[in-house]
């Protein structure tokens, strides 16, 4: 069997998917992209799909391997986001190649379903505590919520007491068993992370998340020395060796590579691994689409220590289109009692709605994050 053609397939709302063919008839499906530069990834998808031309599709390894380390720059979100939904691709061809689903390839089923959690209130969070009470309602067991709008270095109390309230209002709508994830989403700069973790744990989140931007880790350590709250991290660090100074230093208890940007499911397989090594916990990071949300579920299926699942249904990105508009069968993620049955079919568990990714991706999307700025111009993290 050969590889023999692919083509990628910009979708909304935000989302690249990649199809790749060989010569037997298999196809496999990725996703690769990075959030507000699918075009970027579009071009590093091609520019190693012309290696793979040709070539086995079964030897993923090898050409993991090859696509990473024959680049002499490597690593960062744009390769290895093309790396991911290639490899994610690959494995797809590989599953149904041998009729199993990915997971019976890597090591078998380690449990038969995993909690989800629903993002609840938006970029901008307000009237969460009613929005946490229908995701409840709808039987999911956890939320997770942007913890706070743009901080300053050293900004006032009085967003602390905003945010503060508003996990109030959440804590006090669905009460004390259910998990409410806090993404601080790198706005917040290693001061304010200090006050606002110790004034956050009354409400027992169930983590705090980027309390602190990714290339500021090493400010893990005062904020771990500051809370007992879990800390996660992860989704904007992309391989084995951007992840190994974190574990080894021991300052965070959950991590959350994604699945389309951490070289794909032969990748996230080896971190989780690492991780389980550190007694920390998997919960890998998955605002996109279909595709990678059935790449985490065959690794969830397999590592001991993931223990929830980010799915992007409902999100406030998807306005235009939900994971389930781009599957044939919409029962394959159904959510029950807050939990998600890993997919059984070959490969990565799910049938692309081919149709339809080629009418959507004929609109395309041109999807970017929004820039912000503080009172005084100067720019804020996103
Ligand atoms: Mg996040």
């Amino acid at each position: 069997m050969k590889i023999s053609n692919y083509e990628l397939y910009k979708v909304t709302p935000r989302w690249l998917f990649l199809k790749i063919e060989t010569d037997n008839g298999i196809v496999g499906w990725g996703e690769p992209v990075i959030e507000g530069r699918a075009d970027t990834v579009n071009a590093a998808v091609k520019e190693l799909m012309d290696y793979l031309i040709n070539k086995d599709p079964l030897r993923i390894e090898d050409h993991w391997n090859m696509m990473y380390r024959s680049g002499f720059y490597r690593g960062g979100p744009i390769l290895m986001s093309a790396i991911a939904g290639i490899d994610q691709a690959l494995w797809d061809i590989k599953g149904k190649y041998y009729n199993a689903p990915i997971y019976q390839l890597i090591g078998g089923a380690a449990r038969d379903s995993i909690r989800v959690y629903s993002w609840i209130g938006g970029d901008r969070p307000s009237d969460v505590g009613q929005a946490a009470r229908n995701v409840v309602d709808l039987g999911f067991t956890a939320v997770k919520m942007n913890g706070t709008e743009e901080l300053q270095y050293i900004d006032s109390y009085k967003k602390i007491d905003e945010t503060v309230e508003r996990i109030a209002a959440v804590r006090e709508a669905v009460g004390n068993d259910i998990g409410i994830g806090i993404d601080f989403h790198g706005r917040v700069h290693k001061p304010m992370a200090k006050i606002l973790a110790k004034e956050l744990e009354p409400y027992r989140p169930m983590f705090i998340e980027e309390p602190v931007l990714p290339e500021n880790n090493e400010a893990l350590r005062d904020i771990a020395n500051h809370t007992h709250i879990p800390i996660a991290t992860g989704e904007r660090m992309f391989s084995r060796w951007d992840f190994k100074t974190i574990l080894s230093d021991g300052y965070v208890d959950i991590i959350q590579p994604d699945l389309s940007h951490a070289g794909g499911i032969t990748e996230v397989k080896k971190i989780a691994s690492m991780a389980e090594a550190y007694d920390v916990a998997l919960a890998p990071h998955c605002p996109l689409g279909p595709i990678a949300l059935a790449a985490c579920l065959q690794v969830d299926a397999t590592s001991h220590n993931a223990f929830i699942q980010e799915q992007s249904l409902g999100i406030h990105y998807n306005k235009e289109n939900d994971i389930l508009d781009y599957v044939k069968d919409r029962s394959v993620f159904d959510y029950k009692d807050g939990y998600v049955k890993i997919p059984q079919g070959p490969g990565l568990g799910i049938e692309i709605n081919e149709e339809y990714v080629k009418e959507k991706a004929k609109e395309g999307h041109n999807w970017k994050n929004p820039i912000w700025r503080h009172k005084d111009g100067s720019i804020a993290e996103w």
